[in-house]
């Protein structure tokens, strides 16, 4: 569907009178929505990272507004990915690690470190080790109460697709990444899409362009926006990217459940695969992925997973993430 005419050769600076287009960036934020529990979307993210960037910016305008900046602090678990603390460096802000017991966050150590400098915390969920922060409200709720905000990592939301949105359980805001969990294929180095989903209060900032209806039904881009943090990038987004993303919630029709039940069985399909020889140093209860060790292997033959990942390539074979978190 991507590749129809219409779609992929359509010249973006014609899109203004590319309603059909136009109403797709439109309807694939109201499903975004709907999956999530947000209020509003934007599509123009080009990656997870630049829409973290992106929610940086933001809570810097929103707290500038309120005369809080002396807030500076982003609090990161320490299985966090490495886009997390990057982003917050670039927005010149501080990243402070949160400790995790068995792969979950320490609300212990979360409430040592929350004050009135902190301006957010960045929760992956299900988190890089594949499991579910099973504390979410009550850590959400805390930060809160402190008068910071809670941004969730949504790179993978496969495992949870159709099932849980991340907007009641008390997040501000969430990137999902439409390159890992709406069909286009993560890994290949490619464009992507991140797409970040707010609530009311950080609307304003939004970046520039979002789509709007007007009342005759038309479509159109509205840069005027008083307060956004501005444009990011040169034209639309990853559009394609984006059409790719429409196509495949509108596709699952009401059984984008299906989505999560098939990633989590994926995930223990090949955990029987590959353990043993292989095996699971953290946590239980995997979700969209799960981490492997090859420590033994190494003490065994002297063989390192950076050997493996090379190996694999040989054959043709993507290799999983290696020596993170
Ligand atoms: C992939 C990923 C990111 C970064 O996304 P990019 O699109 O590669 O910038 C951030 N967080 C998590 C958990 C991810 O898996």
């Amino acid at each position: 569907l991507a590749s129809l005419a219409g779609i992929r050769d359509i010249h973006p600076l014609a899109f203004d009178i590319a309603r059909g287009n136009l109403e797709l960036l439109y309807g694939l934020e109201k499903h975004l929505c709907a999956l999530t529990g947000f209020d509003r979307f934007s599509l123009q993210p080009a990656a997870g990272a630049q829409a973290e960037f992106t929610a940086l910016l933001m809570f810097k305008a929103y707290f500038q507004d309120i005369g809080q900046t002396n807030r500076k602090v982003v609090l990161i678990p320490d299985v966090a990915h490495g886009t997390n603390p990057a982003s917050v460096n670039l927005a010149g802000w501080e990243a402070k690690e949160i400790k995790t017991i068995d792969g979950r966050l320490d609300v212990d150590d979360l409430r040592r470190n929350l004050s009135n400098n902190v301006a957010c915390i960045m929760v992956t969920n299900p988190n890089t080790l594949g499991i579910f922060e099973r504390d979410i409200v009550k850590i959400n709720s805390l930060v809160h109460q402190a008068g910071a905000f809670s941004y969730l990592d949504g790179a993978n939301f496969n495992a949870l697709v159709g099932r849980y949105k991340p907007r009641l359980q008390g997040f501000d805001i969430a990137h999902l990444n439409l390159h890992k969990t709406f069909s286009t294929p993560h890994g290949g180095g490619g464009p992507g899409a991140g797409a970040l989903g707010v609530v009311e209060a950080v609307m304003p900032y939004l970046p520039v362009p979002t789509i709007e209806r007007k009342n005759d039904g038309n479509f159109y881009f509205d840069f005027n926006r008083e307060k956004t943090v501005g444009k990011l990038s040169a034209f639309w987004g990853n559009f394609l990217i984006l059409a790719r993303a429409y196509a495949y919630i509108l596709s699952l029709g009401n059984k984008a459940h299906l989505v999560s039940e098939i990633a989590v069985a994926n995930t223990y399909y090949l955990k029987g695969w590959l353990c043993p020889p292989y095996e699971v140093p953290f946590g239980e209860g995997f979700l969209h992925e799960f981490v492997i060790s090859c420590e033994k292997i190494k003490q065994e033959t002297g063989v390192r997973a950076f050997d493996i990942a090379k190996r694999l390539m040989d054959f043709g074979f993507h290799p999983p993430t290696m020596y993170f978190p």
